[in-house]
């Protein structure tokens, strides 16, 4: 679990540098089902003076197993994804600021921009609850669906994916379609995809993320 404890601070940090987040804002965590454990940020460290001994191992009910430090305030709803999504393998959660301002228009985010498509057909809003709650993560698993990703109303945002980089991916390329949507709607009209471009879309991400097996021609 070293590399998990390095993968995670790596990403922290990669927020902070790609201006996903502030301080100590936002979290992540890694799920090893297997051993049914998860791997979660401390709670209130900054990032930049985090190392890999501070993340904080928990079971798959959020206990703590191993570690010195409080874990996250927001375990609770990754524990709850974890349980509700098997396909989850690893949650970041982000104040970034165009997403987290859409959020607080309690605006979902439509397929304005294919890349839309790291998440789904669109990026759902899920109701305002406060943060660190149970209701919170009500609020997420009554809404996410198969989505890669979900706006918390007057919070943030949350991007799931099989491993760490694939989640950080999604929260970054839709922090990307948060603000050129944000920008459409300051000057018009925003021109919304309709759902069978979005199912070519998604359909050409599959193939693209997919390398050929021995044997395939790889086109
Ligand atoms: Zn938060």
């Amino acid at each position: 679990m070293i590399q998990d404890r390095e993968e995670l601070l790596h990403y922290g940090r990669e927020m902070i540098a790609r201006r996903l987040t502030t301080g100590s804002g936002g979290n992540l965590s890694v799920c090893a089902r297997a051993e049914k454990r998860i791997l979660v940020t401390p709670s209130g460290m900054e990032y930049l003076s985090m190392t890999p001994a501070d993340m904080v191992a928990c079971d798959d009910r959020g206990t703590v197993v191993e570690g010195g430090r409080r874990p996250s305030s927001e375990l609770g709803f990754h524990v709850a994804l974890y349980r509700h999504r098997a396909d989850i393998g690893a949650i970041v959660h982000t104040h970034s600021v165009y997403a987290t301002t859409l959020a607080c228009l309690h605006r979902e985010i439509p397929p304005v921009h294919y890349l839309v498509g790291f998440a789904g057909h669109k990026v759902p809003l899920a109701p305002y609850a406060t943060f660190g709650t149970p209701a919170l993560a009500d609020a997420i698993i009554g809404t996410i669906g198969s989505s890669n990703a979900i706006l918390l109303a007057n919070h943030g945002l949350v991007a799931v994916g099989p491993d760490l980089k694939s989640a950080f991916n999604v929260a970054e390329e839709i922090e990307l379609v948060a603000r050129i949507y944000y920008q459409t709607l300051l000057v018009g009209d925003p021109k919304i995809l309709s759902a069978d471009q979005m199912d070519e879309v998604l359909l050409k991400f599959k193939d693209y993320g997919r390398q050929p097996a021995a044997g395939e021609s790889g086109k």
